[in-house]
């Protein structure tokens, strides 16, 4: 048997967004050879067959490379927009007046279109209104029947259909729109590992999600709108993952308050056991340059010292002219934080307490025995993914081997923190749980002779349910020659 591909030698995932900068099979190769583990597809831009080349092309890596490979599909969800102008774009004054209204003539400096009848419905004066990622806002003066009227408090040009955030109303909007289900449609029947739902706001928009999913991808949550913080726990609940979403954030919230923002949702995720990805603008500067400043080094290196599970790149891998470069950087980065003698301890400023089932307790005893007898692996058999979740939420420092006989599991925890995923045959008793568990770790580059390995697993075996298994296992020297 070939020797497998090892483990990266890091914890945290790598994310990377694909787009016109890395369409090809070998661009997309190039960007897992540098780290990328999982890849996402945004659905805001492309077309239906560009997208499904993307998919082809990482499940063709995936046959080449003989890993298992995750595909994200982004939803754009319900982005608000303007209508257009008779002139293309207008300049708008600070402290003139500017109307939005439900009539679809183009605008002028006076008034635009604003196409979501139930926006207009929900504003009342104060309420801000930001346009073009908050390079221009209005706040709102007055309000009536099928418009607003607003002042301009922030001023600047507005240009056709640009994007439009309310930060301070919860959007009386559905979860996804019609152009998002036929997204989800395609993604689903391409055969996608997660779904990404963009701005979402409460915990019922994720149900209904869920109810047009069902088992057929993972679903992450995309934490962008000041309404989700506020029902961040609800929504974490029912999502597998989430992500903080620092682009739109941003522009909801003050700039200052996002940091604070993404410490908290790391933190809730975490002790939920939700993976949880930190997206936008990590190494922005690279989508022209070749080396990032020193303070997009420090942001993706705190990042990891949170301890999230995934780092992403959008533009930089999807549109700029160093994606390669970037994935790079970011594995660089992670490589030199976990080296970290203190990361550990800083990663585990986040407490994580073990919920009272015996999934957690052995999880918790699995991470102990690691520590005290310095075993090289942690191998967890697993067939929904839950145990690795479980124990990947222990942010044990070895490797996290797991195996398991769905091919769906295997590439799902792509974005999990410390997992490498085998798809492999099931194991029926105990003697081949051992025996397969030093095979995959002999052969994956995860122990060598001498050796202590750390299994998880349930028994009886072949039935789902909860690990109530921990054992340790040392690798004798004869081992070698059977990998
Ligand atoms: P987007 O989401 O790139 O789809 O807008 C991420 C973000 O808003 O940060
Ligand atoms: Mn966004």
């Amino acid at each position: 048997m070939s020797v497998a591909r090892p483990p990266r030698a890091r914890h945290i995932r790598v994310l990377a967004t694909l787009g016109p900068a890395s369409n090809t099979p070998e661009r997309i190769r190039a960007l897992y050879e540098a780290g990328a583990d999982a890849f996402r597809i945004n659905m805001s831009h492309g077309d239906e067959a560009a997208r499904g080349a993307l998919i082809a092309a990482v499940r063709g890596l995936e046959g080449e490379i003989g890993r298992p490979m995750t595909i994200l599909a982004d939803l754009q969800g319900p982005k608000l927009r303007v209508g257009s102008f008779a002139e293309g774009k207008v300049m708008l004054a600070a402290g003139t007046p500017f109307r939005l209204d439900s009539d679809p003539a183009p605008g002028d400096a006076r008034r635009a279109h604003l196409p979501h009848p139930e926006i207009l419905a929900v504003l009342r004066p104060g309420h801000r209104l930001l346009l073009d990622d908050g390079k221009v806002v209005l706040s709102v003066t007055d309000h009536g029947p099928g418009f607003v009227e607003t002042q301009v408090t922030v001023p600047g040009v507005l240009s056709n259909n640009k994007g439009l955030n309310v930060p301070d109303v919860v959007v009386p909007m559905a979860a996804l729109t019609e152009k998002d289900r036929r997204d989800l449609a395609f993604a689903l029947d391409a055969g996608v590992d997660w779904i990404a739902l963009s701005f979402v706001q409460r915990p019922e928009d994720v149900a209904e999600a869920r109810k047009l999913i069902g088992t057929r991808a993972s679903l992450l949550s995309k934490i962008e709108k000041p309404a989700a913080l506020m029902s961040l726990d609800g929504i974490i609940e029912l999502s597998d993952a989430v992500m903080v979403a620092r682009g739109d954030l941003g522009v909801e919230l003050p700039p200052q308050s996002v940091p604070r923002a993404q410490k908290r949702i790391v933190a809730a995720a975490r002790a939920a056991g939700k993976p949880v990805v930190v997206a936008t603008q990590m190494l922005e500067s690279m989508i022209q340059s070749p080396s990032p400043t020193r303070a997009e080094v420090s942001d993706v290196a705190n990042a990891i010292y949170d301890g999230a599970d995934a780092v992403m790149l959008s533009a930089e891998s999807a549109a700029g002219q160093w994606p390669v470069e970037a994935v790079a950087m970011m594995d660089a980065i992670a490589r030199e934080v976990e080296a970290d003698p203190l990361f550990t301890k800083r990663v585990n400023f986040v407490e994580t307490r073990p919920e009272p089932t015996t999934a957690d307790a052995m999880c918790e005893a699995a991470r102990e025995i690691q520590a005290i007898v310095g075993a090289k692996a942690v191998v967890c058999f697993t067939t929904s993914g839950s145990t690795a979740r479980r124990v990947s939420r222990e942010r044990i420092p070895a490797p996290l081997l797991v195996l398991t006989p769905k091919l769906a599991t295997a590439r799902r925890a792509g974005i999990l923190w410390g997992s490498h995923a085998v798809h492999t045959r099931d194991v029926h008793d105990f003697e081949e749980m051992v025996g397969k568990s030093k095979r995959m770790a002999l052969r994956h580059g995860l122990a060598a002779a001498g050796d202590r390995l750390v299994l998880m697993a349930g028994v009886p075996f072949g039935v789902p349910g909860s690990t109530n298994v921990v054992h340790v296992v040392r690798l004798a020297g004869d081992e070698l020659d059977k990998r």
